[in-house]
């Protein structure tokens, strides 16, 4: 081994023993809007000592939200990581935000954490907002525990809203801490773990102290904690021996356990409190410390190799080779960009250069930053586990690894959903037009679901993102953090093209103009492909019929084709190409006569393929009061939906539904009109389909 690396070597085991990973959190609160996301968060750095004034979301104040839009609107959008320090540990939030349109957001932020504390209304109990992030957590399978948030708000009840997360999550959802009183009453919490009850003991007080438990709770008190034991017995073969032979399991064997059962997804500890009233926090930090994983308990990260994509593992270990994945990007007006990284294995330093494996370059590490909610500190090194920022770093995009250029890998990176919106925009300011791209260079660069393009026809900017609510942030962004006043034209929605049928064609090029000419000649079959399959692009030709150099070109001329449509100038997907013959000039053929014949057979064979228009359903689910029933189910027929089925619960009724984005424009405003805005929705992408007959002809009759 040169010298050189010994030292580096050396260098690494003194940092790594600085890093103690089982001492570090990296956890997300995951909520439906209004559940309290934002007030949980400020009472966990109110309490870890981060920040000194307590900030109130009604006020806007807060310090996560660092967004002026998130604090006019009361929500979170864009996730940033915070780091803070409890009872020794390392608990790194990451933020998450709660609007189902950014759930590409909240997918990239569960990539990266190890936890996650899912926060419940105690009135509410699960909301279908908490349905779809709790499926999202359970893909990639992220150990979580639950907090029944506004225990003091009247109506609040606990074991109802524990019931709603095992009937509507289906969640082993096992109370660990049961409240002491309820609604303006509530004011204590009893662990049921250590067996002990707190108690908050004048109205403003926001520290517990210890008491006995209630005599009139003994009772509730065995009932929560025999379900307790036997729930986490469950799931461990010994205790279940101890259990079932009647022994006494000790509180710190059960704990124990329970830490187990929990990091293996057997079992979801449920909490109780009120972040408004600053209640149960710091049990909750205890639990995040005591039962929710360290970058060492979750599985080391699978990865590819770059050179022959074959399967790779680093280990949570300063020995492995360095490894990061990139899961955000922000501008800042003082340091350019922040790249929001996690190191996976090895040890990041200052002054190194990583590879890139999607650009194919290598990138300097000028300054590593962590963040907390206050302050920026600058270190030198971050080891596995670590959540840090990286500054200087100028072609890395979201989703990108940085490896050690001796030992290249590629992690799992994260996947973004294609737009199925778009709107167009223009400066109201004819001078502002730079401006205006600046802008929105900068917002794209920061989000990876929404893209740009230009219109050929209008010269128009085209902003594509995940929905009207996504594009409407993005337009409002503009104003306030740039000062830009746009017109927004309607939207349009991504439409696709797909076959039916099979069918067959050739395409031939002979152009033979003076002394040297062109000839390009192959037949290509079309395919129809299962929705969601994408293009798929394959050879049948056999021998020498044709050079295989001249593959790759007809391949790209074909799929230019489909991308430019045949019906309505939608990109056509869902299909199989096929290469079945072809010939070629010895001296006239080349790779851009090729290309030619490639789009040509395409275009003839799907001019007999039944090209069909496919349309985004999105799906659906409103809450209304019963009295509007009947006002939102009539809007929904008029908006070609399918309803998928509907739920009373007393007052409410709960609807599910598919519609066709296409008819889903200002279904915000029209439902709010229509019951007094009592009602909410939410709604999100679930798949493409066919269009009806009348709405193709009519995409296709408007088309480009
Ligand atoms: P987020 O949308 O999930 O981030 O929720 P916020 O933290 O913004 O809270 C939504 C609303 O609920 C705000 O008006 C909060 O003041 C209120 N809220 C949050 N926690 C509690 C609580 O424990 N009790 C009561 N009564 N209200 C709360």
């Amino acid at each position: 081994m040169r010298p050189e690396s010994t030292d580096l070597t050396r260098m690494a085991t003194t940092v790594a023993s600085k890093i103690d990973l089982t001492k570090i959190r990296n956890i997300g609160f995951i909520a439906h809007i209004d559940a309290g996301k934002t007030t949980v968060s400020e009472r966990v750095l109110f309490f870890t000592g981060m920040t000194h004034k307590i900030g109130n979301i009604d006020d806007g104040t807060t310090v996560m939200d660092f967004m002026d839009l998130e604090r006019e609107r009361g929500i979170t959008i864009a996730s940033a990581a915070t780091a803070t320090e409890w009872k020794n540990h390392q608990v790194n939030i990451i933020d998450t935000p709660g609007h189902v349109d950014f759930t590409a957001e909240v997918e990239r932020s569960l990539r990266v954490l190890d936890g996650g504390v899912v926060i419940i209304d105690a009135v509410a109990g699960v909301q279908p907002q908490s349905e779809t992030v709790w499926r999202q957590a359970e893909r990639y399978s992220v150990p979580r525990m639950v907090f029944v948030n506004k225990m003091d708000r009247a109506g609040a009840d606990f074991s109802k809203a524990v019931e709603s997360l095992v009937r509507r999550l289906g969640a082993n959802a096992v109370p660990i801490q049961i409240p002491i009183g309820a609604e303006a009453d509530f004011h204590g919490m009893i662990d049921l773990v250590g067996m002990k009850a707190w108690v908050y003991e004048s109205v403003d007080a926001v520290e517990a102290v210890e008491a006995p438990i209630p005599a009139d709770m003994a009772d509730e008190v065995a009932a929560y904690r025999a379900n307790l034991v036997e729930k986490v017995s469950e799931t461990d073969e010994d205790l279940l021996m101890a259990y079932l032979s009647d022994e006494e399991i000790s509180n710190e064997v059960l704990a124990t356990a329970l830490r187990k059962a929990t990091i293996n997804l057997k079992v979801t500890p449920v909490m109780c409190g009120t972040a408004l009233k600053h209640r149960g926090i710091q049990p909750l930090l205890d639990a995040i410390v005591d039962y929710l994983p360290s970058p060492l308990d979750v599985p080391a990260i699978q990865g590819t190799d770059p050179a022959d994509g074959s399967e790779l593992v680093r280990q949570p270990s300063v020995d492995d080779p360095v490894s990061v994945l990139i899961f955000k990007v922000v501008s800042d007006q003082h340091v350019g960009r922040l790249i929001y990284i996690r190191v996976y294995s090895g040890v990041l330093e200052t002054g190194s250069t990583l590879y890139n494996p999607r650009t194919r370059n290598r990138e300097r590490i000028g300054r590593l930053l962590r963040m907390h909610a206050d302050r920026r500190e600058e270190i030198s090194s971050a080891g596995p586990g670590e959540i840090v920022t990286v500054i200087g770093l100028k072609d890395a995009r979201t989703g990108d690894t940085l490896a050690a250029n001796n030992n290249r890998i590629i992690l799992e990176s994260i996947e973004f959903p294609e737009p199925v919106l778009s709107v167009a925009v223009e400066p109201k300011t004819r001078s502002d037009q730079d401006k205006m791209d600046v802008a929105l260079n900068r917002l794209a660069d920061e989000d990876p679901t929404l893209r740009l393009s230009t219109d050929e026809e209008t010269a128009q900017v085209v902003l594509a993102g995940m929905g009207e609510l996504h594009l409407d942030v993005i337009v409002e962004r503009m104003r306030r953090e740039f000062g830009l006043d746009v017109n927004v034209g309607s939207p349009r929605v991504a439409y696709r093209e797909t076959v039916t049928r099979i069918s067959e064609a050739q395409g031939r090029l002979v152009r033979q103009t003076g002394g040297h000419g062109q000839f390009g000649d192959c037949t290509l079959r079309l395919e129809p492909l299962p929705v969601g399959a994408g293009v798929v692009f394959e050879s049948e030709i056999t021998g020498s019929t044709l050079p295989r150099e001249y593959y790759r070109p007809i391949e790209q001329g074909a799929r230019e084709a489909a991308a430019n449509g045949v019906l309505a100038g939608y990109p056509v997907t869902d299909m199989k190409i096929v290469l079945t013959d072809g010939s070629y000039h010895e001296v006239d053929s080349s790779e851009m006569a090729f290309n030619v014949a490639g789009s040509m057979a395409f275009k003839s064979a799907a001019q007999r393929a039944g090209m069909a228009i496919l349309e985004p359903i999105m799906k659906l689910e409103v809450i209304t009061p019963s009295e509007f029933l009947g006002d939102v189910l009539a809007d929904l027929n008029s908006r070609r939906s399918q309803i998928q089925n509907m739920e009373g619960q007393n007052e409410t009724q709960v609807i599910n539904a598919f519609v066709p984005l296409a008819e889903t424009f200002r279904y915000a405003t029209d439902l709010r009109s229509r019951t007094t805005g009592r009602a909410s929705f939410v709604m999100s992408l679930d798949h493409y389909d066919k269009a009806p007959r009348h709405i193709a002809d009519d995409i296709a009759g408007s088309g480009k």
